[in-house]
């Protein structure tokens, strides 16, 4: 797991003042260290019966098709308004400045199956737990969420309601 510390960039001031971003492109260049990190981020999930994995427009999609891929699962992306054909549902979200939206195809998820939802970057968490109602919406099971980077100071795992295990690769 070094290696993935060790690849992680960080920018300072970026894309705002005061904000330091966390630049993962190093990480997915080194076939090595991102192999690991799929890996590593499928394991909690394996034999636990995942049908579809749902990847957070956009670094989500990086790593969740990997993982789907890993986990013999489908890939159903959950992605920024206007960006999928109708018909979609969309979910609107705050963020520290304004409002967002995730949109999924509304046949994308059958009801009851199982789901794992992937993003790149756990901050505030709002992304993540907009994720979790549209997949509930659908009437799919929310068997956990898995993001490769936590950045604790956020405490975006407290807007993380579901009793469905939240995990993190590596924490900053
Ligand atoms: P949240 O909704 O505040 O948890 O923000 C998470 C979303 O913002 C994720 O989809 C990330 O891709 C993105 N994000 C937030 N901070 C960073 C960062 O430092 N590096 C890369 N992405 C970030």
């Amino acid at each position: 797991m070094q290696a993935i510390y060790d690849l992680v960039r960080d920018v300072p001031d970026f894309p705002r003042p005061g904000i330091m971003f966390k630049d993962i492109t190093p990480l997915l260049a080194d076939a090595n260290a991102f192999a690991e990190c799929i890996r590593a981020l499928c394991d909690p999930w394996r034999g636990k019966g995942i049908g579809a994995v749902c990847g957070i427009e956009s670094r989500g999609f990086i790593f969740g098709a990997a993982m789907a891929q890993s986990l013999n699962a489908g890939f159903v992306p959950l992605r920024k308004a206007g960006k999928l054909p109708p018909p979609v549902v969309g979910m609107d979200y705050g963020l520290e400045y304004g409002l967002d939206r995730l949109e999924i195809g509304t046949e994308a998820l059958k009801p009851g199956e199982r789901v794992l939802i992937v993003d790149d970057v756990l901050a505030t968490g709002g992304t993540l737990d907009a994720g979790r109602r549209l997949v509930e919406r659908l009437g799919a099971e929310v068997v956990g969420a898995s993001v490769a980077i936590e950045l604790r100071g956020l405490d975006g795992r407290a807007r993380w309601v579901s009793d469905a295990p939240l995990h993190a690769l590596v924490s900053y």
